[in-house]
């Protein structure tokens, strides 16, 4: 009998896996760690999901979750044939990776192979390259996480033009940063290879790129009903683009990769979207007051586009600050990784959980005398 282990690919034994936000159960625990929407999705869709749950649950759902492109075709004026749905928008960057990227080896070049990031940004994409066999090109965002023009990335000279899939977190993920669609269209116009806007925070930004997926052939927009439309539980995001790479990324999925009670889901959310503009005028509204006042606390706060914020504490470091707000049951993301080690990511939630974590931070600031400045 062989051993397991002889029985997986050497590349599996070599991979580092995705490591999700911690989701613990721990009673009266204010989570700010992954970025969920502290608002419910609205009452409609909750009873749309309700009322789907019944003996048609033996059923399989719609295989291409038809109504639910037609649906999204009508919001982004455009066909169905330029929308892809998928389990998430992390399925559909999986399966971008498998379509336009070659595995590494002997028949292909180094750009064929390669997935183009800029760093930090979302750390699926590495997992995604490395599970398929195919190279990472991480290219570093500027000292504010700005995204560097065409111009520098040349003079750069390790940005890849002809990388096979470039993918930008936009606005960025962990800096909140926002791109504008101007200097991300110059970008697109000077990739050879397939370049994917994942706007998976886009709805509380200035402005959005969706555009630049029906006006060029080989650029593709990602979103999500996860974050702004509080549907993580139900698995459904989409990507807009041209009907040619749209049609090559179907052929690749599975055949029901969408599951039935997140086409209603999505579909009602769809119906519902005033109440959802309401949730993102709240959410950017604390994101602000959160900002001003950790500010005048002593905090670094990176300007968002997003429903979090990046923030620099004073004193202690964010490790350390990460288990203080931990111990006094608030959870916040850390990543150990060096561009973001001296960063706290914290997630904008309610108002109520936005006064918490602003009180549990004075007390903090307090067990290491660190004075707020003064505000005059
Ligand atoms: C959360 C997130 C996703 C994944 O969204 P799902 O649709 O839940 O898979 C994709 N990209 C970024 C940048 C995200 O933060």
């Amino acid at each position: 009998m062989k051993s397991p282990k002889s029985l997986i690919r050497p590349l599996v034994h070599a991979l580092h896996a995705y490591v999700p936000g911690e989701q613990p159960r721990i009673r009266g625990l204010i989570k700010l760690n992954t970025n969920e929407n502290p608002y419910p999705p609205a009452p409609e869709v909750l009873e749309a999901v309700r009322q789907a749950t019944d003996s048609r649950l033996r059923l399989y759902p719609n295989p291409t979750s038809q109504a639910l492109r037609e649906r999204l075709a009508r919001l982004h004026r455009c066909q169905p044939s330029q929308i892809i749905v998928g389990n998430g928008s992390d399925e559909l960057l999986a399966l971008a990776v498998r379509t336009f990227v070659e595995p590494q080896g002997p028949g292909t070049t180094v750009s064929r192979s390669r997935v183009q990031y800029f760093s930090p940004s979302y750390s699926l994409y590495p997992v995604l390259a490395h599970t398929h066999g195919a190279g990472v090109n991480p290219v570093a965002l500027g000292p504010s996480f700005e995204i560097p023009t065409v111009a520098e990335l040349r003079r750069g000279k390790v940005w890849d033009f002809k990388a096979a899939l470039t993918v930008v977190t936009t606005p960025n993920a962990p800096s909140g940063r926002g791109f504008p669609t101007q200097d991300l269209e110059a970008l697109c116009q000077a990739q050879k290879g397939v370049v994917i806007l994942d706007e998976a925070y886009v709805d509380f930004a200035k402005e959005n790129a969706a555009a630049l997926a029906l006006r060029h052939p080989h650029v593709l927009v990602a979103r999500t009903f996860s974050k702004a439309y509080s549907l993580c539980f139900q698995r459904v995001g989409y990507f807009i683009g041209h009907p040619e790479l749209i049609d090559a990324l179907d052929r690749m999925r599975d055949s029901y990769n969408v599951n039935g009670l997140g086409q209603v889901a999505a579909l009602a959310t769809l119906a519902h979207l005033p109440y959802y503009r309401a949730c993102f005028r709240r959410i950017i509204a604390t994101r602000e007051r959160l900002t001003r006042s950790l500010t005048a606390l002593g905090f670094e706060v990176f300007p968002s586009q997003t429903n979090f914020i990046l923030t620099r504490p004073p004193g202690p470091t964010a490790e350390i600050w990460l288990g203080e707000l931990r111990s006094r049951k608030i959870l916040v993301r850390w990543f150990s990784q060096a561009e973001v080690r001296p960063y706290l990511r914290i997630t904008v939630g309610s108002d109520a959980e936005a006064d918490s974590l602003l009180k549990v931070t004075q007390q903090i600031l307090k067990k290491y005398s660190l004075q707020a400045p003064v505000i005059q």
